[in-house]
């Protein structure tokens, strides 16, 4: 059955909008994991699927298993399908927000234009909308999560790459055409490391990405490495660095030092231009910790303008590796009639 989405600003309070007993499905397609789930309209996760996105295999064989994936986690959702009114997607960019379309980006090598959102319509037989996953995950927070009740947010996600998303005044802020909020490429040196991401450099990306980490580590060890504990592991993680720097690793604690100085210095600028009440991290690098967030907190809070800048707290996701799909459904429930198009 062919559908089309019915996308409009915003749905709540029109009569249209989500209800307790709505339910979407949220898809989430990252750099290492694709991710499904059932959430309802009160941001409940009725079921929750992983698995390894193996982008290199393309986007056919890709969405064949993502879609595959949405379909367990229905399944396991013990709902049925008549009880699934939208489906939300969150990728990194660029993308074609209006169109569903995903253009062509970094962690997703060789998709171009793909339709994501069409063949997700086409798949499940209801209407489907794309989002930057950033800009997913800062609905997720700010309306089920840590900035409940705030009106204006800044999410950053630390993981294979870093993206963010904007919450201005209460309504999420996408850019002209979907592709504002792109907070990991933020400069923190002009004439630093190259940027995998966008090619420039001294972006945030470069130097906070685990994959960042894990190299920076990788040439410090290369240059006097000898006495690392880090020299024994074959590839170094940035969870493998952070784990060294707390058993008191010199060389593990200057990858790591050099790592909350670059977040706390694009977290200046970030917060010195928004004037956020609260900044959320997430991803698989926030998962050390006070080991990151104390010395950010520290340092953002010393150097951001005063008096608002100073005052912005920066706290961890509470929604943790399910914070893609929830707000895909967020999305969803914002942009998407439940309604079938006939
Ligand atoms: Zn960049």
């Amino acid at each position: 059955m062919a559908t089309t989405a019915s996308v409009s600003p915003a749905v709540d309070g029109d009569g249209s909008g989500p209800a307790a007993r709505d339910f979407a499905l949220g898809l989430d397609i990252g750099g290492t994991k694709l991710a499904a789930g059932v959430v309802d309209a009160t941001g409940r996760v009725h079921s929750f699927a992983l698995e390894p996105s193996r982008g290199e295999e393309g986007p056919e064989a890709v969405l064949a298993r993502l879609f595959d994936l949405g379909t367990r986690a229905v399944a396991e959702s013990g709902l049925a399908w008549s009880d699934i009114g939208r489906v939300g997607i969150g990728c990194g960019g660029p993308l074609d927000v209006a169109r569903g379309v995903v253009l062509s980006p970094p962690h997703l090598p060789g998709w171009v234009d793909v339709p994501v959102t069409a063949l997700a319509e086409q798949a499940y037989g209801r209407p489907a909308v794309l989002d930057n996953d950033g800009t997913a995950a800062a609905a997720a927070e700010h309306r089920y999560g840590a900035g409940t009740g705030t009106r204006n947010l800044v999410y950053l996600t630390i993981s294979t790459g870093v993206g963010g998303g904007i919450v201005i005044d209460g309504r999420l802020y996408r850019g002209s055409m979907g592709n504002g909020g792109e907070l990991g490429h933020v400069t923190t040196d002009c004439n630093g490391r190259r940027c995998h991401g966008c090619g420039r450099l001294g972006c945030l990306e470069a130097y906070v990405s685990g994959t960042s980490i894990a190299e920076r580590a990788q040439e410090a060890l290369a240059e006097r490495g000898r006495d690392s504990m880090l020299a024994a592991i074959d590839e170094p993680t940035a969870a493998d660095v952070a784990a060294a720097a707390r058993a008191g690793d010199a060389l593990a604690q200057e990858v790591w030092d050099g790592t909350t100085a670059a977040l706390a210095c694009g977290l200046t600028s970030i917060v010195n231009l928004f004037e956020p009440e609260l900044v959320v991290l997430g991803g698989g690098v926030t998962r050390s910790g006070d080991q990151l967030l104390e010395p950010v907190r520290q340092a953002v809070g010393t150097t951001a303008m005063s008096p608002a800048g100073r005052s912005a707290g920066i706290v961890l996701s509470a929604l943790g590796e399910q914070v893609g799909v929830v707000g895909a459904a967020a999305i969803a429930f914002e942009q998407v009639s439940s309604k079938p198009a006939a």
